[in-house]
């Protein structure tokens, strides 16, 4: 198994950073610039009209967050950072899996991913819904969520509950730095009961093969200072956790990953963990699996029961490795489905 569940590192946000990248690029061109300036300047003088010197290109983008409304609730989806899903971790018929290789020769970027967490503001609690992958896994190109939440206006000691999908480090790895420390320090954190079970038995992780026992070290290191604090917390399933929200228990990927669904005047959305990892394969073929389903044959069946309730209802899903922004609906399309994703705008949708 290549690692960590989900998230294959860009190789070139990897080695260089488009910060560094453009560093270099401007002082390459600085004597050049400096020149092109003076000339520019002079220019001015003859004629008032005259163009600036040729801009350098930036390669550095905007802080990741975004937000809308949901009934009462205020959602922002905090961008963690973005990779790409290696075919090869999908398990389907050989003609799917064909086809897919073929496409991506077409389309480069089909196979494109984010790690998203989200955070909903319900006017008296400040809830977050898996934390994005921290320090835990890519090498340094992911864990952007802490900073995209203080750009969101908000700060980690603020958020009351974080809300856990399923303890793969992709989704709980900002909860913790490497030296042990709560990142979401007053926060109390929940997680389905059977999904704790397994990830922090030492006796399952002990019996685990080799290339999964990463998995289990990591869920164990970021939910120690946690458990320490008495901040740790499992469900069974029909809890009331917060008014307005339900659990929608999605076993298969893990064994006890679960979906949240907030519900605020008549509107819905869930987040539903990672029910869908390849957008673009999987809701033509709900019956893909990936490598990292621990039970692929309940995680397909959670699909095929999930998707059409989801195309039928109207929900809103929050999907934390669908594109940026990450939310978007479910329209039927032919034998499958297709995604209406919602798409960035600077403005506030009062509605
Ligand atoms: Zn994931
Ligand atoms: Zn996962």
């Amino acid at each position: 198994m290549p690692g960590l569940h989900g998230v294959q590192i860009k190789g070139d946000s990897a080695m260089s950073s488009p910060v560094a990248r453009s560093r270099n690029l401007l002082k390459r061109n600085s004597v050049r610039f400096a020149a092109a300036l003076l000339a520019a300047l002079a220019s001015l003088v003859a004629a008032p009209n005259a163009a600036l010197a040729a801009a350098p290109q930036h390669h550095d983008q905007a802080p990741g967050f975004y937000r809308l409304k949901v009934g009462d609730l205020e959602v922002t989806a905090l961008f963690d950072g973005a990779g790409v899903f290696d075919p090869h971790w999908l398990n389907g018929t050989k003609a799917t899996t064909d086809s897919v290789v073929n496409a991506l020769h077409e389309d480069p970027h089909m196979l494109d991913v984010a790690d998203t967490g989200f955070l909903v503001n319900t006017g008296q609690q400040l809830i977050l819904v898996d934390a994005g992958a921290g320090t835990w896994w890519g090498g340094g190109a992911f864990g952007r969520l802490a900073g995209s939440l203080r750009s969101a206006g908000y700060a980690p000691e603020e958020v009351d509950i974080v809300l856990v999908t399923h303890l793969h480090s992709d989704h709980v790895g900002g909860l913790t730095t490497q030296d042990g420390k709560r990142v979401f320090p007053n926060a109390d954190v929940y997680v389905a009961k059977a999904e704790s079970d397994f990830w922090l038995s030492p006796e399952i992780a002990a019996q685990a093969p080799k290339d999964a026992q990463p998995f289990f070290q990591s869920a164990q290191a970021i939910a120690a200072p946690y458990i320490k604090a008495g901040k740790w917390h499992t469900f069974g399933g029909s809890e009331t956790i917060v008014d307005g929200m339900q659990l929608v228990l999605l076993p298969g990927h893990t064994p006890g990953h679960t979906g949240y669904e907030f519900s605020s005047k008549g509107q819905k959305i869930l987040f539903w963990g990672d029910i869908v990892h390849a957008l673009r394969v999987q809701l033509q073929h709900p019956e893909v699996t990936a490598i990292f389903d621990i039970d692929p044959t309940a995680a397909a069946a959670t699909r095929n029961q999930l998707l059409p309730k989801l195309a039928r209802g109207d929900v809103l899903i929050a999907g934390p490795h669908m594109n940026f922004p990450a939310l978007g609906r479910l329209r039927k399309e032919g034998s499958g489905y297709s995604w209406a994703p919602v798409v960035f705008t600077d403005q506030w949708d009062k509605r």
